[in-house]
């Protein structure tokens, strides 16, 4: 028998209305490329939108085409995020990290038909257009009268907008229907799509204004570092959509003086961003003295938050950290540490233990850890396994790219890559990332934990840990780490700091000083260069 619930599609056009509806006067606050703030309410960005819409429908955008953004987070931004998805096409959020060779290919990949690029990004854009081979309009943003370019066949976003009519009659779409893409930061081999549904990015919206998730509401401003060209910024602009929720964008501006003046002067509530940046805001609040009285809520994702950093923030500022984790696959919320459930007692059930941890799962994630063998692990918070998920905002294949199926089992969850542990009410653990994992004498290290150890030492900026092969035991952690400026840490001291955190065999008996530690294009540790320094010997 099945339930008698009217049809009714969720989609970004329903988020699209009740904003427009219910949210009118809300603002939104750009910091623009020159250094002026932009300001205009919900009820302003809602006229543009519809003038994008008939924009996009002149330039021949038709339901399923795919229309990229070269963009930093503004509210010209916003307006793609809802124009593109509610005519029924596509938005690949293009990641402007990435090398020229994986733009090109992530471009093309996609066959976006229409490119918007930021008046700032041009030149990036300019160097690889003559090897796009489907673009055939490129519209740029927030240029100055008179720009010129070589883009062919380019618009003006503003020239673009000002003929069309102000009002749109969306199109009913299936809740199924595509609705954004974005591609995985590619450690390995060429970046893979994540192609989202309007369904998965409504159910992102509602999550993460759950009050067991980010626990956000109209009463917060937030304030959104995490790029919009990544894991489309964790929904926020969707979420703020959904809950006529203020919104603060920094454009280009992201120095950590930039954030804590944005964060005083448009009193934030919440920010959100990867712990690299926190790293600086934390520096320059110390430093200098901002009145950030204001603010309650760092949200923290994209890698694991070393402790000593959101100890330092939340005893030193009074700030709760949100500790988070998720991927790009999964639209992107998996876990976070917004409530502790009931009777979670994994740890000692202490505070900072909870806080280390990555959190509980969100409302409609399912997770599973497995052994190498395939076989379900127990969540007794000692068990060490794979994580595998599923649900409605998971993605169940690499958008055409049949190489990523292996990321799939047969029973239908998202192989993440990603190791843990979980605890018996689900507060999730990562221990490390399967391909980075440190296998010695048959027993699991885990170079995350080391790296977070080290890095709480105060004359060490930063530190990666690597498995390097070793006759004995197969694999040993080898420690590369950055000093703080004017520090010279011995290896022996870092050594002794850390031991009484682990068994004997976990530590690393190879420390070697760098200069810095490589990145990815979305700012994480780069252990595929360092390994390969090591084997080619110029560690
Ligand atoms: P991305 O899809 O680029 O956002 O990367 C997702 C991956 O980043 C995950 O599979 C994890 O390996 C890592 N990650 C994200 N959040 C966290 C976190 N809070 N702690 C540890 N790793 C994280």
């Amino acid at each position: 028998m099945q339930g008698q619930m009217m049809d009714f599609q969720l989609t970004i056009t329903a988020i699209l209305k009740r904003l427009k509806q219910m949210y009118s006067q809300v603002e939104i606050v750009t910091k623009t490329p020159a250094g002026t703030m932009h300001r205009y309410t919900y009820g302003d960005c809602y006229r543009r939108v519809c003038k994008l819409a008939h924009a996009l429908d002149r330039l021949g955008v038709k339901l399923g085409d795919r229309v990229g953004t070269l963009a930093w987070n503004t509210y010209q931004h916003v307006e793609l995020y809802y124009g593109i998805p509610c005519i029924g096409a596509v938005t690949h959020t293009i990641n402007l990290r990435l090398a020229p060779d994986q733009l090109i290919y992530t471009i093309n990949h996609a066959a976006d038909k229409v490119v918007f690029v930021d008046v700032t990004l041009v030149p990036l854009l300019e160097k690889i257009a003559p090897h796009l081979t489907t673009v055939e309009h490129y519209v740029v943003i927030g240029a100055p009268p008179g720009c010129q370019t070589t883009l062919p066949n380019a618009l003006h976003y503003e020239d673009l907008l000002a003929p069309e009519p102000d009002h749109y009659n969306w199109p009913e779409l299936d809740e199924n229907t595509a609705a954004g893409l974005c591609y995985t930061s590619g450690t390995t081999g060429n970046p893979k799509g994540a192609l989202y549904s309007h369904r998965s990015q409504y159910l992102q919206a509602m999550v993460g204004g759950m009050s067991n998730g980010l626990g956000i509401s109209s009463k917060d401003t937030i304030f959104a570092v995490v790029p919009m060209f990544h894991a489309n910024a964790w929904g926020i602009p969707y979420t703020c959509g959904m809950m006529g929720i203020r919104q603060v964008h920094p454009g280009p501006h992201l120095k950590p003086a930039d954030l804590a003046q944005l964060i005083q002067d448009e009193k934030v509530t919440m920010a959100a961003g990867v712990p690299t940046l926190w790293m600086g805001l934390y520096q320059e609040l110390k430093s200098k003295s901002y009145d950030i009285s204001a603010l309650r809520m760092l949200l923290v994702g994209g890698a694991a938050m070393p402790i000593s950093l959101t100890q330092a923030i939340e005893k030193d500022f009074n700030i709760t950290v949100l500790h988070a984790w998720g991927m790009t696959e999964m639209s992107p919320a998996g876990t976070c540490t917004g409530v502790a459930p009931p009777g979670e007692t994994c740890e000692e059930g202490s505070y900072w233990a909870w806080k280390t941890r990555q959190g509980v799962p969100v409302a409609c994630v399912e997770v599973r850890i497995v052994d190498d063998e395939g076989n379900e692990l127990p969540w007794d918070g000692q068990a060490v396994g794979e994580v595998q998920v599923r649900g409605p905002m998971v993605i169940s294949s690499y958008y055409n790219d049949p190489s990523g199926d292996t990321q799939f089992t047969k029973d239908g969850w998202f192989i993440t890559g990603d190791v843990a542990t979980m605890c018996p009410k689900g507060s999730m653990g990562i221990t490390d990332r399967s391909k980075d994992l440190i296998k010695s004498g048959g027993e699991w290290i885990s170079s995350v934990a080391l790296e977070s150890a080290l890095m709480a030492h105060p004359k060490v900026a930063e530190a990666a840990v690597i498995s390097i092969p070793d006759q004995k035991w197969s694999e040993r952690p080898m420690a590369l780490v950055v000093a703080r400026p004017g520090e010279t840490p011995s290896k022996e001291e870092l050594l002794e700091f850390i031991s009484p955190q682990f068994a004997k065999f976990w530590l690393p008996e190879e420390v070697r000083f760098i200069s810095e530690v490589p990145k990815t294009s979305v700012g994480k540790f780069d252990k595929k260069v360092l390994r390969k320094r090591y084997a080619e010997g110029s560690l």
